[in-house]
């Protein structure tokens, strides 16, 4: 079990802080695995947070310390939320920023769904 990846996670980041009730939020989808709620800075129309409910920075941090059952249940709630939504049918665009070079500015784990608008090329 990597131990260090676990003291690694800030207890005062803003989502941990809005798992806990701390900040509020425009909650769109919640269940016992996850988080939805609406970006405080959209960037579309649509523009959506996931976030699981455990303590995770990092896809490699999720990987490896979360149950089967906690990524199975992350999984489908970023797709529950997708229909929610009613992104299916024009689409929507889903961006996970991991680590410095891509500008994750929240170190827990968090998913966007950016949707409502023909989306631009993905830019890189
Ligand atoms: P990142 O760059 O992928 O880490 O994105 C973090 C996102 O969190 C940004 O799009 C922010 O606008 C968003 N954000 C930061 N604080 C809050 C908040 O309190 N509520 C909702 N969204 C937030």
């Amino acid at each position: 079990m990597p131990v260090a990846a676990i003291a690694d996670y800030d207890d005062n980041n803003i989502f941990a802080r809005i798992l806990r009730g701390e900040i509020p939020n425009k909650t769109v989808y919640e269940d016992q695995w996850a988080l939805a709620f609406h970006d405080i800075n959209p960037q579309a129309p649509v523009h959506v947070l996931v976030i699981p409910k455990g303590r995770y920075v990092s896809w490699a941090d999720f990987s490896k310390q979360a149950s089967t059952e906690e990524v199975a249940g992350f999984v489908r709630a970023v797709g529950t939320v997708g229909e929610m939504l009613g992104l299916e049918a024009p689409g929507y665009r889903l961006l996970a920023n991991a680590g410095l070079d891509a500008h994750q500015e929240v170190p827990h784990l968090h998913v966007h769904i950016f949707g409502g608008r023909k989306l631009g090329p993905m830019l890189v």
